[in-house]
This record gives C-alpha cells, sequence and structure tokens, in this order.
C-alpha cells in the first residue's frame, strides 16, 4: 500500500452561484466551481486536485476517444432543514465503479480519492445543493483513458475526474415503453453490467427508433431470442405480479447491477412485498396482464428514483394501466424520497454524512 495521496485544493477567487437560481434546474447543464482530478501514470495515482471547474485539454489522438476506455457513475447529495450534506450509499457506487474500471481494462480508483476527494469536494461546494424538496447534487465520477496513440491495447495512463451539477426535480412522466425485438443492449460475456460510455452510445438507436413510433424508451430483451426481460431504457425494471414483486436477476452479466433497484428491493421487502430476483419472459409478463395480474410496471435509476410505465407495447399487444390504482411504487418512490431528503430516520446507513 502506498501512502494516501495528498489532495491539493485551488478555491476559486470568486463562486458562480452568487449569479445563479438552483431552483428547476435542468438536468446536468450547470456545474459547481469546482472539479476533481487525479492522475494515472507508470501504475500510481498522482496530481490528486480540486480546483475551477474549467475545460480539458487532449491532443486528437486521446485514447478514449477513439476505443471506448470510459466509464462512469452517477450519485447524489441531499442536504437537510439543518444544512448538513448527505452522499446517497456513494460506497456502492465506488465499488461498481472499480467493477467497470476491472471489465475495461482500467485501473482501479483507490477509496481515498474517489470517496474522500467526492467528500472534500462536496463540502468545498456544499452551497451548490439546492435545499429544496426533492433537488439534489448530482456527482458524475468518471474515467477516460488519456494515452494519446492510436495503436489498440488498454492505455498506460488515464484521468479520473468528478464533476457536480445540482438538479431539480426530475419529474419523470409516466413513460410509454415498446418491447426490443430487433437491438440488443447486452449479451452474456459483453460488458451490460459495467457503467461504461459505449454501453449508452450503442443503445441510442433503438430509442430512437421507439420515438418515432411514439414510444419513450424501450425494455431491452435478451440477445438470443428476444424474450427474457432485461432494463428499460438505462433503467432496472420491477414487475408487480399478483402482489410480488419480480426484477430481471444479475446472473448473465447483462444487467447493470442498479443502487436504486437495490435499495427499492429493500424497502419494497420491509413493507411485506416480496421480492423475486429470476429470469422473467415477456411472454410471462402477457400472461400476467391477460390474468389481471400485472398490477404495476416501473423503472428504477439514481436521475429518475422511480419511474413509472403506463403502456408496454410488444408486437400487438399493447398493455395499460391505470395509474391511478397504483400503490406500491408511489409508496417506495416516497419512502426512498423521504430518506434522501432526510425526512425520515435513515435506518439502513445509506446516507453517507459530508
Ligand atoms: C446507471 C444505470 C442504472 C441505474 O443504476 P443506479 O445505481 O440505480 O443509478 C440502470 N441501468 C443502467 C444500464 C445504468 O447505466
Amino acid at each position: 500500500m502506498t501512502a494516501a495521496p495528498e489532495i491539493n485544493v485551488t478555491k476559486v477567487e470568486t463562486s458562480r452561484l452568487k449569479s445563479m437560481s438552483l431552483e428547476n434546474l435542468p438536468f446536468g447543464r450547470v456545474f459547481t466551481d469546482h472539479m476533481l482530478e487525479a492522475d494515472y501514470e507508470n501504475g500510481e495515482w498522482k496530481n490528486v486536485e480540486i480546483k475551477p471547474y474549467q475545460p480539458l485539454l487532449f491532443e486528437p489522438s486521446l485514447a478514449a476517444f477513439h476505443y471506448g476506455q470510459a466509464i462512469f457513475e452517477g450519485i447524489k447529495a441531499y442536504r437537510n432543514e439543518e444544512g448538513e450534506a448527505f452522499i446517497f450509499r456513494p460506497y456502492d457506487n465506488f465499488t461498481r465503479f472499480n467493477l467497470s474500471a476491472e471489465r475495461m481494462c482500467m485501473p482501479v480508483v483507490p477509496e481515498e480519492i474517489f470517496i474522500e476527494g467526492m467528500r472534500q469536494l462536496i463540502d468545498l461546494d456544499k452551497s451548490w445543493i439546492p435545499a429544496k424538496k426533492d433537488h439534489s447534487l448530482y456527482i458524475r465520477p468518471f474515467m477516460i483513458a488519456t494515452d494519446s496513440m492510436l495503436g489498440v491495447r488498454p492505455s498506460e495512463t488515464y484521468k479520473f475526474l468528478i464533476i457536480l451539477s445540482p438538479t431539480g426535480p426530475y419529474f419523470a412522466a409516466p413513460m410509454k415503453i415498446s418491447v426490443e425485438e430487433r437491438y440488443t443492449r447486452a449479451a452474456p460475456g459483453g460488458v451490460g453490467f459495467s457503467k461504461n460510455a459505449g454501453n449508452y452510445g450503442g443503445s441510442m438507436m433503438a430509442a430512437k427508433q421507439a420515438n418515432k413510433s411514439g414510444y419513450d424508451q424501450v425494455l431491452w430483451t435478451d440477445a438470443f431470442e428476444h424474450k427474457w426481460l432485461q432494463e428499460v431504457g438505462m433503467m432496472n425494471v420491477f414487475f408487480l405480479i399478483n402482489g410480488v414483486a419480480v426484477t430481471p436477476s444479475l446472473e448473465e452479466g447483462t444487467i447493470l447491477k442498479g443502487v436504486t433497484r437495490d435499495s427499492v428491493a429493500t424497502l419494497l421487502q420491509e413493507s411485506g412485498i416480496k421480492v423475486e430476483e429470476r429470469r422473467i419472459s415477456i411472454d410471462e409478463l402477457i400472461e400476467a396482464y391477460k390474468a389481471g395480474q400485472l398490477q404495476e410496471v416501473f423503472g428504477t435509476g439514481t436521475a429518475a428514483t422511480i419511474a413509472y410505465i403506463k403502456e408496454l407495447k410488444y408486437k400487438d399487444h399493447v398493455m395499460q394501466f391505470d395509474l391511478d390504482k397504483w400503490k406500491v411504487a408511489p409508496a417506495i418512490r416516497n419512502l426512498l424520497n423521504d430518506i434522501r431528503d432526510c425526512r425520515i430516520a435513515d435506518t439502513h446507513n445509506w446516507m453517507f454524512k459530508i
């Protein structure tokens, strides 16, 4: 073990916050005064710096531009009424980030940089965490390959960064979803479980096609039979069938292990609802719908928390849901938001105090 790298801090002279309102901000367009940056070179992390938010300068031959060694995370920080700041389950994202790093042949980032750097950065930009209900500070840690070289091999140098973006409430409108039968997001042995940039690029076409026929997103299916359900867009998915919450299991490595997925599963179980992690097919879903047993369908993710699905289309089957009758998803959404906004006790130790 090498000693924890020191974090050098350079502060802005005047905060941009003075000329801004943090209310009803669009997602991911405004960034705080500071960012964290660290370099990986000769097998070690160095130059760990918190400095004014600023552009990066690279050669056109930057490895990340060409061969896709780029991974990221999405986390949120909140402020309670006393002004204290908390990060929601950052260690889960830390663990997942390093899983993604290993899969992409990138170096792992030590806790002293990922967690401690994030803590210091947020502490410095704490006044950027919107205090209003359902507002938060979105945290985007990411890593890119920085060799300037066109040969295809894992880069030898990398940059790790954290940027922060205050966001307003994300009122995800209930979605219309079409079940994907042509494109594939992830296959066994692939990179579906890792949060790498290419997964997003590769999935945009399916969403674009769905948009053309009036659907918001797709429900991904397996690569071989287009039958086994995976995720909805870039969110995990839950189906409430006859009072049991079913979510696709992770074992094939085709599903991103969402922190919200885990939080929602925990809260469902504590509310007395059985949760089953298993394979589930579109045929089972259609049968359940026909039998009047498919009660609620929703996506889970950090940005939206829980996004309701009001319509699901597969071939000529159109399954529609009366959201006014839903009890479970709204209750879990409120519970989770109450925990994150510090309105109720954090009995799971999910809130990491800055
Ligand atoms: C990030 C992501 C999720 C949601 O994960 P959370 O940890 O809940 O934010 C789900 N699916 C995909 C493909 C993702 O990239």
